[in-house]
């Protein structure tokens, strides 16, 4: 293993969306309660290959979610927006990727998994909904 010197520091590999990314900053989505808002889903594209990347800001909170960073998308996913109606607050709401048909599990504020319905990038739920974070760019979501 024989390290050979650079200039420029290697692009992590969770950045290494393509061959040549250029990643720069897209739009915010803001998660409004009660017109307030609590959160927001900040969104990055690379230039080169188009593809999305959101991180998911909870405020005045530190991030303790397991989506820290630029985490990785299939190309079969969409970013999306999980609201529980069970919940609230800063609970109510989580970053996730949808896939277009199935099941997603989602995982609860005390921890229990539950298996969501998918349909068409959509969770169809009692108690859960979902949108897609490409059709609220620049502007609040109120949950
Ligand atoms: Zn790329």
């Amino acid at each position: 293993m024989s390290e050979t010197p650079s200039e420029t520091p290697k692009t992590p590999e969770i950045y290494k969306c393509c061959e040549n990314p250029q990643i720069t900053y897209l739009a915010p989505v803001n998660i409004n309660v009660d017109e307030k808002t609590i959160g927001t889903v900040d969104v990055w594209r690379c230039a080169s290959c188009k593809r999305k990347f959101c991180e998911e800001k909870q405020l005045g909170i530190e991030s303790i979610t397991d989506t820290v960073g630029m985490p990785r998308i299939g190309d079969d996913e969409k970013w999306g927006v999980v609201v529980s109606k069970l919940q609230k607050g800063k609970d109510k709401w989580k970053l996730v990727k949808l896939k277009q048909n199935g099941i997603i599990k989602y995982e609860t504020v005390d921890e229990k998994i539950l298996d969501l319905k998918i349909e068409d990038y959509k969770i169809v739920d009692d108690f859960h909904t979902s949108f897609l974070v490409e059709d609220h760019l620049n502007r609040a979501v109120e949950i």
